[in-house]
C-alpha cells in the first residue's frame, strides 16, 4: 500500500474534514465550552485537536505500521487451539500501537478516561484505519459502539467499571446477537437468560445460557449479548428480549472459530454461554427495539467506514498500477477504458463518502442534542439519523464492492494473485454489505422511513444549499421530482410491494442527496464540478431506469 499518511494524502477526506463538516454546530451540542472540565476554548481549538489527532497518530501509524503488517495478518490469521483464541503477531502489535496512542477509547467520555471526540471524527479514523487493515477496523471500530452503549444505558456502576478499561484498550468488546436460527430476523432470539435463577439482591446478576454464532472479537472481554428473557408463550418476538452485559471468564466458551473469505485478522467466535453471570442494561423488554437498534445504528455507520477505507485502498492501488503496467507499448491508464474505469472509481469513492459523513454529522447532532435534552432538535436529528444510517451503510458496502471489482479487472491476471493487495481488498469487502444487516435489510428499513417522508425536508434542505452552478442544479431537482413521484406511488402499494423495489427507490433518493452534496462541496473545491458534473451525467439515465423498476416492478417465479 502507498503512502506515509492515510489521513493527509486523502484529498477528498481531508476537504470534508477541513471545508465542509459544520464542527461549530457539533461543538456547540457537544461540548460545554467555558466549562472547567472542557479543554477547548472554542470550536476552532476542538476542530484543530480532532483533525491533528486524525493526522498524527491516526493517518501516520495507519500508513506506516498498520498497512505494512496486514498481509502478515491476513496470511497467519486468528487460530484457535484448546477453548483459547491466538492472535498474530502483526494484530498484537496493532492492537498496542492503538493503546500507545490512546486511540481506543476515542467517542468515550473524558470523565471515563477518553477522547469524547464525534462521532464524525471517528468515522474518519475507522475509514483510514480501513484503509490500511480492514480486519484491525473490527476491534477499533466496534469499540466506540460497544462503549458508546453501556456509556448511554447502563448504570452508573457499570460505567465506572468497564468504560475507563475499554478507554485504555485493556478490554476490548463484542456484541453477540446472532444465533443460528436469528440472523436478520433478531426477534427469533432464543437464548434463555434463567430468570428461574434465584437473584441475588445484592448483585442482581442474571445468568445466561445458549448459544451465539459468528460474533466477532467474541473472546473480547465486554460482551453484550441479546438474549430472552421473559417467557415466549407471555411476550412474543422482540417483546421478550433483553439486554446484558457479560464479562469474559470460565462460563464463556468460544467453541471454535469461522475459517472465513476475509477479514482474517477479525476473529469470527461462536460463543456458549454456561450459565454466565451477565448484568442487565436498561429496562426488560426493550433489548431489541431500544438497545440493540442503538447498537446496530452505531455499528452500521462504523461498517460503512470501514467499507470506505478499503474502496480507497482499492482506488489508490489501481491508480498506482495503472500508472506502472504497460501493455502495447503504453501506461494501462491510457487505455480510454481503463481511464474511466478509474475516473468511475474515483467518482463513487467520493460519492460513497459524501453520503456516510453527511450521515456521520446528523448522528453527531443527535447525539448532541439528546445530551442537552432539547426535544424538539433530538427528534428531528434522530429521524434523520435513522432513516440515513442504513442507507448510508448500504451504498457505502455495495459501492466498495464494486470498486474492490474494478481493481481486480484493472490490475488483470495480477489482480487475482496473493502478490497485489486488491486480491485481500476483494475478499474483505464482501462481509461488509453482510453483517450488520444485509444491504436487502438496509434497504428494506430506508424505503419504510422514505414512504413515510421521514427525509423529505432533508432533501429540500440539501437543495436550498446549492446556489451556484443552475444547470446541474436543475439536473438534479429533476431526479428530485421523481423521487417524490415515486414515493407518492410506493404510498399506495403495500410492504411486499415496497420491499421489492427498495434497492432501486432508494437509489433514487441517493442520486438526489449526491447530487446536491456535490454540488455544494462544488461551491467550495472547483474540482468537485467536474466531479458533479461526471456524476450528474450518469445519473439521468439511472434515475429514469430505477423510475421504470419501481413504477412497474414484474416479480416471477420461474420453474423450468
Ligand atoms: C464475519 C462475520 C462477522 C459477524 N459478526 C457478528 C457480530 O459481531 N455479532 C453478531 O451478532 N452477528 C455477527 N454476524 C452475523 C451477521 O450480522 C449476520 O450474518 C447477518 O446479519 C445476516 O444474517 P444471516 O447470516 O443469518 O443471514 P439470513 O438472515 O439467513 O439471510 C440470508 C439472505 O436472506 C436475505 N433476507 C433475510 N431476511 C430478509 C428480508 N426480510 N428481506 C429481504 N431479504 C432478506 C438476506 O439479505 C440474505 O441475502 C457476523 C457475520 C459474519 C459472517
Amino acid at each position: 500500500m502507498p503512502g506515509e499518511n492515510f489521513y493527509t494524502e486523502n484529498k477528498d477526506l481531508k476537504f470534508l474534514m477541513d471545508e465542509i463538516i459544520d464542527w461549530k454546530a457539533i461543538v456547540d451540542l457537544k461540548e460545554k465550552i467555558g466549562d472547567e472540565e472542557c479543554p477547548y476554548d472554542d470550536a476552532e481549538e476542538a476542530k484543530a485537536t480532532y483533525l491533528g489527532m486524525l493526522e498524527d497518530p491516526v493517518g501516520d501509524i495507519a500508513a506506516k505500521r498498520f498497512a505494512p503488517r496486514a498481509e502478515e495478518v491476513d496470511t497467519i490469521g486468528c487460530q484457535y487451539k484448546d477453548g483459547e483464541v491466538i492472535f498474530p503477531e502483526g494484530l498484537k502489535r496493532n492492537l498496542q500501537d492503538l493503546m500507545d496512542a490512546q486511540l481506543m477509547g476515542m467517542t468515550i467520555p473524558r470523565e471515563y478516561g477518553g477522547l469524547q471526540f464525534p462521532e464524525t471524527v471517528y468515522t474518519a479514523a475507522i475509514e483510514v484505519v480501513s484503509q490500511a487493515d480492514a480486519s484491525l477496523m473490527n476491534f477499533f471500530g466496534l469499540q466506540g459502539g460497544i462503549a458508546e452503549t453501556i456509556m448511554e444505558f447502563a448504570s452508573d456502576e457499570l460505567k465506572q467499571q468497564y468504560l475507563p478499561r475499554m478507554s485504555t484498550g485493556e478490554f476490548t468488546g463484542a456484541m453477540a446477537l446472532t444465533e443460528p436460527d436469528a440472523g436478520s430476523d433478531l426477534a427469533a432470539v432464543s437464548a434463555k437468560a434463567d430468570i428461574e435463577a434465584e437473584i441475588d439482591p445484592e448483585t442482581g446478576m442474571w445468568h445466561i445460557n445458549g448459544t451465539k454464532r459468528f460474533i466477532t472479537n467474541g473472546c473480547g472481554d465486554v460482551i453484550l449479548v441479546l438474549a430472552r428473557s421473559e417467557d415466549a408463550s407471555r411476550k412474543s418476538g422482540g417483546r421478550g428480549l433483553s439486554f446484558f452485559l457479560v464479562e469474559k471468564g470460565d462460563t464463556v466458551k468460544v467453541r471454535r472459530i469461522e475459517n472465513k473469505l476475509g477479514i482474517h485478522g477479525s476473529p469470527t467466535c461462536e460463543l456458549y454461554f454456561d450459565n454466565s453471570p451477565a448484568y442487565l442494561i436498561g429496562r426488560r423488554g426493550m433489548g431489541l427495539a431500544r438497545y440493540t437498534a442503538w447498537l446496530m445504528l452505531a455499528a452500521r455507520l462504523a461498517i460503512g467506514a470501514q467499507a470506505q477505507g478499503i474502496a480507497e485502498a482499492a482506488l489508490q492501488e489501481s491508480l498506482k498500477y495503472a500508472e506502472e503496467r504497460e501493455q502495447f507499448g503504453k501506461p494501462i491508464r491510457q487505455f480510454p477504458q481503463v481511464a474511466a474505469m478509474l475516473a468511475n472509481m474515483r467518482v463513487y469513492t467520493e460519492a460513497s463518502r459524501a453520503l456516510l459523513y453527511a450521515t456521520s454529522e446528523i448522528v453527531d447532532l443527535h447525539q448532541g442534542a439528546e445530551r442537552r435534552e432539547l426535544k424538539e432538535e433530538t427528534k428531528a436529528y434522530g429521524k434523520l439519523a435513522e432513516a440515513l444510517t442504513p442507507i448510508a451503510k448500504y451504498y457505502s458496502t455495495e459501492i466498495a464492492n464494486k470498486i474492490c471489482y474494478d481493481a481486480i479487472q484493472i490490475h488483470g491476471g495480477n489482480g487475482f494473485m496473493k502478490d497485489y493487495p486488491v486480491e485481500r481488498l476483494y475478499r474483505d469487502v464482501r462481509i461488509t454489505n453482510i453483517y450488520e444487516g444485509t444491504s436487502q435489510i438496509q434497504v428494506n428499513w430506508g424505503i419504510s422511513r422514505l414512504v413515510r417522508g421521514d427525509l423529505n425536508e432533508y432533501i429540500a434542505g440539501l437543495a436550498e444549499k446549492v446556489t451556484r452552478n443552475p444547470e446541474l442544479k436543475a439536473e438534479v431537482d429533476k431526479a428530485a421530482a421523481v423521487l417524490q413521484e415515486c414515493l407518492a406511488f410506493l404510498k399506495e402499494k403495500d410492504v411486499g410491494y415496497r420491499e421489492l423495489i427498495a434497492p432501486h427507490a432508494v437509489d433514487i433518493f441517493i442520486d438526489v442527496a449526491v447530487g446536491y452534496l456535490f454540488l455544494a462541496q462544488a461551491e467550495k473545491w472547483e474540482y468537485k464540478v467536474e466531479v458533479a458534473r461526471k456524476f450528474i451525467h450518469d445519473m439521468a439515465p439511472r434515475v429514469e431506469m430505477n423510475r421504470q423498476y419501481t413504477l412497474d416492478a414484474l416479480l416471477v417465479e420461474l420453474n423450468p
